[in-house]
């Protein structure tokens, strides 16, 4: 038997058919694409321990696409059948013409849902215009309310702000804002309670997030507090968590409601129970690279695709290259793993 290089079979799309040159953005596994998360800048102003390394070197900014070109990129996405579109990165509230990308990109036709994760540092002042500018949607990262485990986990401080950002959010009308946290061992489990608390008490959606190996620091199965652990330690406390009945197969999020008390909880379980057969997602780096895997080890470039409104071909194709190439999934529980060369930071959570 032939042997097949380790890289090789990881990426083995199933080829046995032809790619299609129109139609939905389909693989070769017969999932649909409709969702791409663009990152508008790998730069942060935080340094989460589980996301990046304390000491980040970024991307020159002469190496970011523009917001017109962010634009050239999701309308040729659009017109293939993308209609939800999260713009991430890094911190994306550190780009400076992120209100005027976001409203580029609502006057977009076909894009059902345009939403946001930040780590509410900087809401508190942007949380109106991005509203204005037609954002329909927030997640907001946090992953405790005690100050001295924000600033452990996040090695800057910062709670307050990102508290007053969640408070901007509710003032600015945004409906349905939902919290991402990640819990890690021995750091911040006892926060889960409280979290729990938060959310409910502030009418916001908390999914935790199993904490996935794209961090800088060699990734520690030992260290993540997986779904069901974290649902064993709200059940203890509350009482049995019931899965929400109209469940949205292509969220990464199982959603769960309590029997007798009001609050969803969300729980994404890459690592325990990943989703990859109904992944319907891209990336987009804030370098013009198009990924279609979290963990992709390989990436298409948009970059010299880039510049003519009128002949979009080249672009289209490469979605549709880029797509027909992905692989089954991403194997975080095989020996064959093998982890991407860009951390979170820098792809776009
Ligand atoms: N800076 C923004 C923020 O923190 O919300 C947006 C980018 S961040 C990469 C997006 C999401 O990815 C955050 O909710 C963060 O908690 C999550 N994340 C980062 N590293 C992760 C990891 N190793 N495993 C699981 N989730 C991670
Ligand atoms: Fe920055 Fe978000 Fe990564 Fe934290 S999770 S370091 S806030 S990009």
């Amino acid at each position: 038997m032939q042997r097949i290089p380790l890289i090789q079979r990881r990426w083995t799309a199933n080829h046995s058919g032809s790619m299609p040159l129109s139609g939905p953005l389909m693989d070769s596994f017969g999932r649909t694409h409709r969702s791409l998360r663009v990152s508008v800048t790998d730069r942060c102003n935080l340094r989460c321990t589980y996301c990046m390394p304390e000491e980040a070197s970024f991307l020159p900014e002469k190496h970011l696409l523009s917001g017109r070109q962010m634009g050239e990129v999701v309308a040729v996405g659009v017109a293939l059948g993308l209609d939800k579109i999260r713009l991430t990165g890094g911190e994306p509230l550190l780009r400076r013409d992120l209100v005027d990308i976001v409203h580029q990109l609502g006057q977009i036709r076909g894009i059902r849902d345009l939403s946001l994760t930040t780590n509410g540092i900087l809401l508190r002042d942007l949380a109106r215009p991005l509203r204005l500018a037609g954002l329909h949607r927030l997640t907001i990262s946090l992953d405790t309310l005690n100050e001295g485990t924000f600033s452990r986990l996040s090695r800057r401080p910062g709670l307050d702000r990102v508290l007053e950002g969640i408070a901007a959010a509710k003032n600015a009308g945004f409906q349905g804002t939902k919290i991402n946290a990640v819990i890690l061992k021995g750091i911040n489990e006892t926060e889960i309670i409280p979290l729990a608390d938060f959310a409910r008490e502030n009418n916001l959606a908390l999914r935790f997030i199993e904490s996935m190996p794209i961090g800088a620091d060699p990734w520690d199965r030992q260290a993540m507090v997986s779904g069901p652990e974290i649902k064993k330690i709200l059940e203890d406390m509350w009482g049995p968590l019931i899965p929400v009945p109209e469940q949205n197969p292509h969220a990464p999020a199982m959603d769960f409601h309590f029997a007798d008390r009001p609050g969803r909880i969300g729980l994404i379980m890459s690592v325990t129970h990943p989703f990859c057969g109904q992944c319907d997602r891209l990336r987009l780096t804030a370098d013009g690279k198009l990924r279609n895997c979290l963990f992709s080890l390989q990436e298409t470039d948009l970059r010299d695709c880039l510049g003519s409104v009128t002949d979009t071909t080249g672009l289209t194709l490469r979605f549709r290259q880029s797509v027909w190439d992905k692989w089954e999934g991403h194997e975080i529980n095989s020996a064959r793993f093998l982890k991407p060369n860009r951390t979170m930071h820098a792809i776009g959570g």
